[in-house]
């Protein structure tokens, strides 16, 4: 029993999920297209690195054209201890920084500045923004935060956007990214949640077949990793107490650094569909 309780731990259980859902599920990102033009919609700066910084830097490397769209202005984040203008200016500033080590120009950015936590208040407005992109890059692949992410604004880009690609009507790859998805057990956390077990349940099984199986694109990331590390130091706000203040909140408080951590491993999963 005690090798069996040493063997069981939160870390190899959520391994091995994955390398089951890497043997058995659909495909593994041999066939991704790592030239394909994108566009990468991010509900705040910096999902783009957390999400898909590793095959962003991939891609430009491979010569692919990729933009990026940040939906909202971020100023929420801090709001206890920054105001709006200060906290907007900063966080785009990051996400500027940020740009050159996934080797991409401001001018492959564009802020559409909705209101942080708000987006689902703007959707056709947002919606009408996006089809306009579209139009003009005319992009073979689409990242956006994938359809179960959890926060607000992430899951109204998703909807924004695929409702944007109906309107759109051409032929793409929609790849879907984890962010906040992953802040979940086992990968990170107890199964026991703030809300009732009862409650709870079910969204954990369907969270982790999501992670397990849902996501079928696996992208190495391994060459690029230190880029994708390079790039998230950038946002300092989310990184490093700002201030001096220890009481600035930063990702790496988050689950005691299992979710931080989801980003390192060198490989970045998608959960990909043909539209
Ligand atoms: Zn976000």
């Amino acid at each position: 029993m005690v090798t069996l309780s040493k063997r069981f731990t939160r870390d190899n259980f959520s391994e091995i999920l994955l390398a089951a859902g890497r043997k058995w599920s659909v495909g593994d990102g041999h066939d991704f297209n790592q030239n394909a033009r994108a566009i990468v919609f991010a509900p705040h700066p910096d999902d783009e690195v957390l999400g898909c910084g590793g095959t962003i830097t991939l891609k430009v490397m491979a010569g692919a054209d990729v933009r990026v769209v940040v939906m909202t202005d971020g100023r929420t984040s801090h709001a206890k201890f920054v105001n709006a203008p200060t906290l907007i200016q900063m966080r785009r500033q990051e996400a500027l920084k940020a740009a050159k080590h996934l080797g991409l120009e401001p001018s492959d950015y564009t802020f559409l500045d909705f209101e942080d936590h708000r987006l689902h208040e703007h959707i056709s407005q947002a919606r009408r923004h996006v089809v306009e992109m579209l139009e003009q890059s005319e992009p073979g692949q689409v990242f956006v935060p994938h359809r179960h992410d959890r926060l607000s604004d992430h899951v109204a880009t998703f909807k924004i956007v695929v409702s944007a690609l109906h309107v759109y009507n051409k032929r793409i790859t929609l790849l879907e990214y984890p962010v906040w998805l992953w802040n979940t057990w086992p990968w990170t956390g107890s199964w026991r949640g703030e809300d009732s077990r009862t409650l709870r349940v079910p969204k954990l099984l369907r969270d982790g077949a999501e992670l397990t199986f849902g996501c079928n694109t696996r992208i190495d990331i391994h060459p690029v990793l230190r880029h994708k590390v390079g790039a998230l130091a950038e946002y300092r706000s989310q990184m490093q107490r700002q201030y001096n203040n220890p009481r600035w909140p930063i990702l790496s408080d988050v689950s005691g650094g299992a979710f931080l951590a989801r980003f390192l491993t060198g490989v970045e999963i998608f959960r990909r569909t043909e539209y």
